[in-house]
């Protein structure tokens, strides 16, 4: 079966055929004027079912992202089973090259993106023996480096009234309320950047690495910083985005899809991965003209307090 935009282009050629035209230029704007919606982490638990949910609300083409080709391309064919049309494309949010491809990629083929989903993530079990040391090392690498280095390519292709949904954690509100009131008021603030967060980060990791994080007033939790990293960056992008490209609508947010039955929780929570793909697709397909919510942390379709 062939994506919409492939069809559109098809009949456009045939249509410039019949009239004696060159196709290539018009082939080319016609490709960039369909929509294209982007999810990393995409080949199961509720990346998948973003996936799924974009297939049946979302306008264009969707791409379903994994870093893994043969399970993405698995993923892709199961939802072809289910009479789903969804392209592929590799991206390990952890390979800045595959990254640079990916947004190159998109950049020719679409002009850009109209909807990002930052879905990809990873977290060690509670029981794991693995020295905090490197749980903290590896956790943030994915979930906070990873996602940022995304953004970074991404962020300048999306396109005049696109959607950045950031798949961050209740986690990230519970371990920002066990921080020392200096980081707290760090995280909260309207005048915290990019670098200031980044920083911050990497002062985490390296504390983690000596066993001196929680004397700085870090908690005890890897993926809980990780994802205070990934709310705190939504909203720092959001603030950036407001003031550098004001009429361009585009709305970011961070968002919590609920404790949900995936690989990674365990069987024992209750939301389908169905209910978990809810929010996150709530925010990907906030209506045109819409001016909220942007830079927030959402959870059940709400804005939560940071
Ligand atoms: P899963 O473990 O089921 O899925 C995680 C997905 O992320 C997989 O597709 C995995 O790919 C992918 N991934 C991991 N590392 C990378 C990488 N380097 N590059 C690209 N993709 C990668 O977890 P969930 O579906 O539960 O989690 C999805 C998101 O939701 C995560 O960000 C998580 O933190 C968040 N979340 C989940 C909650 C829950 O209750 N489940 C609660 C709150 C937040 P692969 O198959 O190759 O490992």
């Amino acid at each position: 079966m062939r994506s919409r935009a492939a069809q559109k282009c098809i009949q456009l050629v045939v249509f410039q055929q019949f009239l004696g035209l060159s196709p290539t230029h018009s082939t080319t704007i016609s490709m960039m004027s369909s929509k294209v919606a982007v999810v990393t982490g995409g080949n199961k638990g509720i990346g998948l079912a973003i996936v799924r949910a974009l297939c049946e609300r979302f306008r264009g083409d969707i791409y379903l992202t994994a870093r893994d080709e043969g399970r993405g391309r698995e993923a892709v064919a199961s939802l072809s089973a289910e009479g789903l049309k969804v392209d592929f494309h590799r991206l390990d949010v952890t390979d800045v090259g595959s990254i640079a491809v990916a947004a190159d990629f998109f950049k020719r083929k679409y002009g850009g993106v109209d909807v990002l989903v930052n879905n990809a993530g990873i977290a060690f079990k509670v029981a794991d023996t693995t020295p905090f040391a490197t749980q903290a090392d590896v956790t943030l690498r994915t979930n906070y480096f990873g996602t940022r280095d995304v953004l970074t390519h991404f962020l300048p292709l999306v396109k005049a009234g696109g959607r950045v949904v950031n798949v961050s954690s209740f986690v990230s509100v519970r371990s920002l309320n066990k921080c020392g009131a200096r980081l707290r008021e760090r995280f909260r603030s309207d005048d915290i950047g990019e670098d200031e967060l980044t920083a911050l980060m990497e002062r985490f990791v390296e504390l983690a690495g000596k066993g001196e994080h929680e004397r700085e007033g870090w908690p005890q939790t890897a993926y809980g910083v990780s994802k205070i990293g990934v709310t705190t960056l939504s909203m720092i992008h959001a603030r950036r985005l407001s003031k550098e490209r004001p009429d361009d609508q585009i709305l970011v947010n961070a968002c919590c899809p609920g404790w949900v039955r995936t690989d990674m929780a365990g069987p024992q929570a209750p939301k389908s991965p169905e209910d978990g793909a809810v929010t996150p697709v709530f925010l990907a397909l906030l209506p045109a003209g819409a001016s909220e919510p942007h830079g927030k942390f959402v959870s059940d379709e709400t804005v939560q307090t940071w």
